[in-house]
């Protein structure tokens, strides 16, 4: 359908200028859903064409929330000029020029162009920083993004949120984030959790019919709304508003577009940069006024050149780029995580994940491979194995080794794999030759064991679905209501769970076709049974039956599920993912607790935990314990107890803050609606991509695109060495700017010792501004980054997690960076003084020749601490050559010097005249003195250091305090 259908007009106001709000419905839930859907031009049993539909994206737009348009390029670069300092020097340039031209405009104005063109290249290179950073958050925004089932051309398919148009039929499921507001028009228990949009805090139950009256949101009962979520039942429903003309829409364009706020890590960097920028302003005052006050001024233009020197050093030495920096490594950190499947939503999740003490994982799935295959049934008459593997259903039933008999087991057994094969959502098919499941795996093992026993047909044939009650977390039961077309139609109550739930709700059970009395006797035999198949590791389920009683409907979940004849007992196999126990064994290494929080059986949970090395214990805390517990008690137990089992999601709540209250940080796993609290108040919620819901994973701070544990380990890993980066670049930016500030400042405080100063006691400037500005061109960036992006450091998992409070840079830290600076402005000053005559030693240079080579010295020096900075403890000769960006940029900026040395263009440009091989020799090998003074820093640090003392994260290559093993780690 065209989006200019009559019918669509039908709705539209009297104002045509805004045709894309106005053909959408006005207030649908006084219509009957037919009236809207025809309205909207979409039938509700097939739901839009896929034409259509594009049709309609195009005329109502993506369904996105954006309050504000984006901003374009032009402003984003012209940002990156935005600082006074930088208008400072601007103003400077534009002085000199116009002195130059007071002056007869004699030669080319080298120095104002060049600085021009200096501060236009690091605008520009700001600018590709901050967008390489935004696209990759962007293409992560994407990947975390929902998608939202529709019906389309009558098929149901996921299509992403953004491509939902009004007229859209919407399918809801539990777990379901609402993606646009919707006239519901079929429901089954469908409730919506909307406290999002009206602060209600119960989730609204709905429904079809049309209201009487305008109301407000909260009671509009047959809608439900963007944002919005559903925690129970399905429904369906026909899109009436999209993006911002949806309620969430009216919400977003009244606030504010609040940006993401800033980490600690950054909020601290961002202080540092503040204190540095204040602390060289003052400086950079104090050389223009120390040169100034020494100098005899003649000619403005003499002013100018020591106002341009004095204003260059503030702007090379101000650490302005180091938020930009930070962001851009995060962001790349972050893009990296993605690739190995932990989608961060958030920058700052990445330095909590660095830090995170405490993983708690569900089991299912995560910690195992989630592949089930049926492997016992245990019935009144006895036990039998079912062989076979994966989903192909070609098995044989064997009692011993032996198949079993026509008899009351085997029709048992294939009771019991019917019931379960009913009481069941999945789906087995074949697919490309292979077989396939779709849905809970759980459920497909029902499926593939019942068609080894060929009694699928004949069941589909038999029995037609009328009624549910799903499955949750918390009840751990599953029920459908199943018509018996060889009865006539008789409803029977189909039922499917956690054995010892089950049970006690069994007051019979059949054998050989008999209903007996489930005695005292039976029901203990039985749960001995079921101990028995989890302390094998398999995962245990009961089916159970019963005609519906009279009257009765699936909406009396209580009073349906009761006085049930039990039929037996499955195992099922899920083998641990080979990959955990690796995982597990890292993490406690790099001790982190790892706890297994599951709703399955005790001693499944015990079994698989021994298997994975989580846990040497036995002993296992259940949900009613948990129950039992005050929040002091279960304090006391989150202190030593690693298996968590036959929990419900609110346990999951209380175990997060028990953990918190202890002073954990707390990564918590969850996958269903009701895990989305514990998700939210821990402090990585981490949700599962394939199985997780919409809920979970809106509620979570990074998505699991593999559901497997070993993801989040590995996650933590390159959270840790993120961190440690930015210890790297911060030292070496840190480190360089110092030696760059106390270079002039010593320089001019010092000019008579080292020949600076003139006949007449006028002072030479050290460095030019145009070399200044260079320096900070070359290292500032490619060096910088290439830091930013090593790979993470070979012990980064031997170290205790860092206190999130702990500062980014510590004592060590700051005298490492202070002796280097230092260190780089003595070599440098003596360059300075070798080239002139005069001073500590004897030079025949003219100033020019003194400053090139000091100008060489300090770019050098630089590049050499790049190796420095890339540990406070270890040498830089460990390791040495594992970040080829690294080397790619020392030697790109080494080649970039020689040009500004040797070629005669770029001589006039900054200053500099050519070397010789015997200068060139002094330049580099006074550079190379900074990694030598640092080398003898680190190795007295090394032999002086106490292991315990300095942080562990300031000794690049130190084990943690304490060294307990990680087996008695994992009991700390
Ligand atoms: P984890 O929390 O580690 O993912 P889990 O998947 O076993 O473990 P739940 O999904 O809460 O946890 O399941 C708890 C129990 O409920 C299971 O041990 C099983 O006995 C029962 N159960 C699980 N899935 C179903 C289902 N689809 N139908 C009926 N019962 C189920």
């Amino acid at each position: 359908m065209s989006p200019e259908t009559p019918t669509l007009v039908a709705y539209r106001f009297d104002v045509p200028e805004t045709p894309v709000e106005t053909a959408l419905p006005d207030q649908p839930w006084l219509r009957s859903a037919d009236e809207v859907a025809s309205g909207l031009g979409c039938e509700t049993s097939r739901g839009l064409t896929p034409g259509d539909a594009s049709a309609r994206l195009e005329r109502f737009g993506p369904n996105r929330l954006e309050s504000e348009p984006p901003v374009p390029r032009w402003r984003k670069f012209l940002s990156h000029l935005a600082d006074p300092l930088v208008y400072l020097l601007l103003a400077a340039v534009v002085v000199s020029l116009a002195v130059w031209a007071i002056e007869g405009a004699e030669d080319v104005p080298f120095e104002a162009l060049v600085i021009l063109v200096i501060v236009i290249a690091n605008a520009i290179l700001g600018y590709v920083q901050e967008a390489r950073a935004e696209r990759a958050v962007a293409a992560l925004q994407e990947m975390a993004s929902t998608s939202a089932s529709v019906l389309r051309d009558g098929e149901e398919m996921q299509v992403p949120s953004v491509e939902v148009v009004p007229g859209d039929v919407l399918l809801l499921a539990e777990g379901d984030a609402v993606s646009a507001d919707a006239r519901v028009f079929d429901v089954a228990s469908l409730m919506v959790a909307e406290a999002s949009l009206t602060g209600e805090s119960e989730p609204v139950s709905k429904s079809t019919a049309p209201l009487d009256e305008p109301s407000s949101l909260g009671d509009r009962t047959n809608m439900v709304f963007n944002g919005t979520a559903v925690t129970r039942g399905r429904g369906r429903a026909i899109v009436t508003a999209t993006g911002m003309a949806s309620e969430m829409g009216n919400i977003a364009r009244l606030l504010d577009t609040t940006e993401e706020a800033r980490t600690p890590l950054q909020r601290e960097v961002d202080a540092i940069g503040r204190a540095l920028g204040i602390a060289v302003i003052i400086i950079s005052a104090v050389v223009v006024g120390t040169i100034l006050l020494g100098s005899e001024i003649r000619e403005p233009a003499d002013f100018v050149a020591v106002l341009l020197v004095g204003v260059s050093l503030a702007v090379a030495a101000v650490p302005e780029s180091l938020p930009a920096v930070l962001s851009l490594v995060l962001a790349l950190g972050v893009q990296r995580m993605a690739h190995k499947n932990a989608i961060v939503k958030k920058l700052s999740s990445v330095e909590t994940l660095g830090s995170a003490s405490v993983v708690g994982s569900d089991k299912t799935g995560t910690l195992t491979r989630s592949e089930m295959t049926l492997v016992k049934v245990a019935t009144p008459s006895g036990e039998v194995d079912v062989t076979g593997t994966g989903y192909r259903p070609e098995g044989e039933v064997l009692a011993g080794d032996e198949p079993i008999p026509e008899g009351p087991l085997l029709e048992e057994v294939g009771l019991v794999l019917m019931g379960g094969s009913l009481a069941n959502d999945a789906v087995l098919r074949r697919e490309n030759g292979e077989w396939v499941i779709h849905g809970d795996p759980t459920e497909g093992a029902f499926l593939v064991a019942e068609a080894k026993l060929g009694l699928t047909a004949s069941r589909e044939a038999r029995f037609r679905r009328v009624g549910e009650i799903p499955f949750s977390s918390e009840r751990k039961l599953m029920t459908t209501l199943q018509a018996d077309a060889e009865r006539d139609g008789q409803v029977d109550v189909v039922t499917k769970g956690a054995p010892d739930v089950l049970l006690a709700r069994c007051t019979l059970e059949l054998v050989a076709g008999e209903k007996r009395a489930l005695t005292e006797e039976r029901r203990r035999q039985i749960l001995a049974t079921v101990d028995r198949l989890a302390g094998q590791a398999l995962r245990t389920m009961a089916v159970a039956y019963r005609p519906l009683p009279d009257g009765a409907s699936s909406s009396d979940e209580d009073a349906v599920e009761q006085e049930m004849i039990y039929l037996g007992t499955v195992g099922i196999i899920d083998p641990p993912r080979p990959e955990a126990r690796a995982a597990v064994a890292d993490a406690l290494e790099a001790r982190i607790r790892i706890l297994m929080i599951t709703g399955d059986h005790p001693l499944t949970a015990a079994r698989i935990a021994g298997d994975l090395g989580i846990s040497e214990q036995e002993a296992v805390v259940t949900g009613s314990e948990l129950e039992e517990m005050d929040d002091d008690g279960l304090s006391a137990v989150v202190r030593s107890a690693t298996v968590f089992a036959r929990v419900a999601p609110e346990h999951k709540l209380r175990i997060v803050r028990a953990l918190q209250a202890e002073g954990n940080i707390v990564a918590m796993t969850g996958d269903g609606v009701n895990d989305a609290p514990a998700l939210k108040a821990a402090d990585i919620g981490v949700a599962m991509g394939l199985t997780g819901t919409d809920v979970t994973k809106e509620a979570s701070d990074m998505v699991l695109a593999d559901d497997n544990f070993a993801t989040i380990i590995a996650a933590v890993r390159e959270g840790r060495g993120i961190f440690a980066n930015i210890r790297k670049f911060l030292r070496f930016l840190l480190s360089s700017n110092t030696g760059e500030v106390l270079t002039m400042f010593l320089g001019v405080v010092l000019a008579g010792v080292i020949g600076l100063e003139q006949a007449g006691g006028a002072v030479a400037v050290p460095l030019l501004a145009t070399q200044i500005l260079w320096i900070n061109l070359l290292t500032d960036t490619g060096p910088a980054l290439a830091m930013g992006v090593e790979p993470p450091p070979h012990d980064v998992m031997l170290r205790p997690p860092r206190h999130l409070t702990e500062r980014v840079i510590d004592k060590e830290m700051w005298i490492g960076i202070i002796w280097v600076g230092l260190v780089m402005a003595v070599v440098t000053l003596t360059a300075l003084d070798l080239g002139l005559p005069g001073g500590l030693f004897e030079g025949t240079g003219t100033i020019d020749e003194a400053r090139t080579m000091a100008f060489t010295t300090l770019v050098f020096a630089q590049l050499f601490n790049c190796f420095n900075a890339r540990s406070d403890r270890s040498s830089a000769f460990r390791s040495l050559f594992t970040n080829g960006w690294l080397w790619g940029a020392v030697a790109l900026s080494g080649l970039l010097q020689v040009a500004v040395v040797q070629a005669p263009w770029l001589n006039q440009a900054f200053g500099t005249v050519p070397l010789g091989p015997r200068d060139w020799s002094i330049c580099i090998a006074l550079a190379s003195l900074v990694l030598w003074a640092a080398e003898l820093r680190k190795l007295i640090a090394r032999r002086l250091g106490t292991e315990g003392e300095a942080s562990v994260w300031s000794g690049d290559d130190r084990r943690a305090p304490g060294g307990q093993s990680p087996a008695s780690m994992s009991m700390l």
